[in-house]
């Protein structure tokens, strides 16, 4: 994929260059389309890279919030047993559901559709289930 989209942009600005050699008055705006097609197409290689990292372990791409590469089971954070890692997950979850979250969640459920309020509360129970309360 990186390679075929680069191909086809070099190809493009060829075609320019020798349209601007040929004196062809579509090269300018050949070799323009092959110009911003690279330009866009890095831009999109820096997002990708923004987002992504790449495991030492297996080399896989995966995303950067990740602490665990899902291939390999891989942990980022260096100098922290299993064992802490999971204890400060389990307390980040936590901490992103706090009661008033939770409050705030039941009041949404008075203002919305019946429908909603059905697959919500289908979600909640799905949370429930999960953390065995
Ligand atoms: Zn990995």
């Amino acid at each position: 994929m990186k390679f075929k989209a680069l191909g086809c942009i070099c190809i493009i600005e060829i075609a320019g260059t020798i349209g601007a050699v040929m004196k062809n008055p579509a090269a300018a705006g050949i070799c323009l389309t092959g110009t911003c097609f690279l330009t866009g197409y890095t831009a999109y290689l820096e997002m990708r890279r923004m987002q992504i990292k790449i495991c030492p372990e297996c080399k896989c791409e995966i995303q950067k919030s990740y602490r665990i590469c899902p291939e390999c089971g891989h942990l980022f954070q260096t100098g922290i047993s299993n064992e802490k890692l999971t204890d400060f997950i389990e307390k980040e979850k936590e901490a992103e559901m706090t009661s008033a979250q939770i409050d705030k969640d039941f009041e949404k459920i008075e203002t919305i559709s019946i429908e909603d309020a059905i697959t919500y509360e289908e979600e909640l129970n799905d949370i429930f289930q999960r953390k065995n309360i």
